[in-house]
C-alpha cells in the first residue's frame, strides 16, 4: 500500500518521542565506563621491570622502552613512551605483559585534537595513571590494589 513504509517510520518517530534521550552532553555528562572498557592503555611505573615484552608484542611500533642496569640484576626504566598517534588498541601489550605493568581502563580525559601530543612520555603516561588510581580508590583496573608506597606517593602529590 502506498504510504505504508512512510507510516512505519513515523511509528518508530512517535515511539521514540516520548522517551528520555540516550545522547549526552560530553564533556559536561560523562556515561559510566566499565571496569574493563578498552578506552586506553594505562601504564603503572611501580610494576614494569623494563623488560620490553611489551614493546616485542606489538605490531605497531608503538612501544619505547629503554632501561640502564640497576643493583641486584634489575633494571632502571629510563623511558617509557607510547605513540598513541599510531596505536590500534589492540591490546597486544596488555596481554603480552607479565607483570600487569600496562592495562586497559581510564577515561576519556586525555581525548585531545592536537596530534603531536599523543606521543606520551613515561611523565604523561605516569600522571594519567596516578590520576586514575586516585579516581579509583587505587585499584588497578583488574582489580588488584595498588601498593603502600605508590599510595603514599600519590597522595604526597596531592
Ligand atoms: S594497543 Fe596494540 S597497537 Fe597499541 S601499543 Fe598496545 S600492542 Fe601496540
Ligand atoms: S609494561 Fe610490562 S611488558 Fe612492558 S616493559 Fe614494563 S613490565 Fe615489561
Amino acid at each position: 500500500m502506498y504510504g505504508l513504509g512512510m507510516l512505519k517510520g513515523l511509528m518508530v518517530t512517535f515511539k521514540h518521542i516520548f522517551k528520555p534521550p540516550t545522547t549526552i552532553q560530553y564533556p559536561e555528562e560523562v556515561r559510566p565506563i566499565p571496569s574493563r572498557a578498552r578506552t586506553n592503555l594505562i601504564w603503572f611505573e611501580e610494576r614494569c621491570t623494563g623488560c620490553s615484552t611489551c614493546a616485542q608484542a606489538c605490531p605497531d611500533g608503538c612501544i619505547l622502552v629503554a632501561t640502564s642496569p640497576a643493583e641486584g640484576g634489575e633494571f632502571n626504566v629510563d623511558r617509557y613512551e607510547i605513540d598513541f598517534r599510531i596505536c590500534m588498541y589492540c591490546g597486544l601489550c596488555t596481554e603480552a605483559c607479565p607483570y600487569n605493568a600496562i592495562q586497559a581502563g581510564g577515561t576519556y580525559k586525555d581525548v585531545t585534537d592536537d596530534f603531536e601530543s599523543m606521543y606520551r612520555d613515561k611523565h604523561a603516561l605516569t600522571k594519567f595513571a596516578h590520576d586514575y588510581l586516585k579516581e579509583n580508590d587505587f585499584m588497578y583496573p583488574h582489580g588488584q590494589r595498588a601498593p603502600k608506597e605508590t599510595i603514599e606517593l600519590i597522595e604526597r602529590e596531592g
